[in-house]
């Protein structure tokens, strides 16, 4: 008797017999591609989330695979695991802040298994590195047996737990658009220092010429506080050519609380998310800031 929680499953070892078994993208029996399966396995008996019905290992995909920069791009095989993350000089290089949020995940053994690919098909509000990736206005890299196309991550995430993936397409890269002068912080706060889920998670990105000078091109993401990563369009206008000063940072932080529809759930209420994000916010614009 087969057992129950152990539903098919295929290994392909070249891209394109997993593009082979995609294109039979039956709704009612859909292919669910199992990178490092550290979201996956724990919805494998269907007492967390959708159990799937058929999996697809992607494990032995060499071309989801390396980390590199391309033109005006740092660009991450979907297969990227944390510890890859953590251990690239290059990502050290040019996104530091996607060091500091590879490195709040999980604990070691996680971090040795899961990708960044993971973390973005998930799509969970609480994915960690996503604040990242929208604040920087990554593109996701999608394939498919009928070719390549890329979404960016505003209209990726499309609402909790969905993404704009066809059932047909496997995530194969995140391109990451490196902008000189681009500054990135992240923050997570959770209940410890690891094995935490957030309970508010923010990227905030800027460019200025000297650090007491007007920000440009700002974007502020936040995750744990709606149903998917979210932009705070609303502080982002208050800082946008704001210099980096008490005053902006006030301001700043009064909008950010106004627009922020937190939940109360299991891990937080709405009025402390509202407030740490707050917090958060006017720390990071002071750090900046050097006040
Ligand atoms: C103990 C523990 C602690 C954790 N801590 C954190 C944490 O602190 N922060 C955090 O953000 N997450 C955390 N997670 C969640 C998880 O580790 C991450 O989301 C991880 O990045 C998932 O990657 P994975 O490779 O394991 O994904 P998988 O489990 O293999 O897949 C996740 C989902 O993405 C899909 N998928 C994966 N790769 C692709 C692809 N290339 N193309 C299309 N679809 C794809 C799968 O079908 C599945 O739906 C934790 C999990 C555990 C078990």
């Amino acid at each position: 008797m087969p057992n129950a929680i152990e539903p098919p499953s295929e290994s392909p070892a070249r891209l394109g017999a997993a593009y082979a078994l995609l294109a039979d993208a039956d709704v009612d029996r859909p292919w669910r591609p199992i990178a490092g399966g550290t979201d996956l396995m724990v919805q494998v008996t269907g007492e967390i989330g959708e159990p799937p019905e058929r999996v697809l290992d992607i494990w032995a995909l060499d071309e989801l695979r390396g980390i590199d920069v391309e033109s005006d791009a740092l660009v991450l095989g979907a297969l990227t695991t944390y510890t890859e993350l953590r251990r690239s000089p290059v990502v050290a290089e040019h996104l530091p802040s996607l060091v500091e949020a590879a490195a709040t995940i999980g604990a070691a053994q996680i971090q040795n298994r899961a990708t960044i690919g993971g973390n973005v098909m998930n799509a969970s509000p609480a994915g960690d590195t996503l604040p990242v990736l929208l604040a920087c206005g990554a593109e996701m890299v999608l394939g498919s047996a009928s070719g390549e196309r890329t979404v960016r991550a505003d209209a990726f995430w499309t609402g909790y737990r969905t993404t704009a993936r066809r059932l047909d397409e496997l995530l194969l890269r995140i391109r990451i658009p490196l902008s000189p002068g681009r500054q990135v912080r992240f923050r997570k706060i959770g209940t410890r220092r690891a094995q935490a889920i957030s309970k508010v998670v923010m990227a905030l990105a800027w460019r200025a010429s000297a650090v007491d000078q007007p920000w440009t091109d700002v974007r502020l993401a936040l995750g744990s506080v709606a149903a998917t990563t979210v932009r705070a369009q609303g502080a982002e206008a208050v800082l946008e050519g704001a210099s980096p000063i008490r005053e902006t940072a006030d301001a700043a932080t009064a909008a950010l609380v106004a627009e922020l529809r937190p939940i109360d759930d299991v891990r937080s209420t709405a009025d402390y998310r509202r407030a740490v994000a707050g917090r958060v916010l006017h720390r990071l614009i002071r750090d900046a800031g050097g006040w």
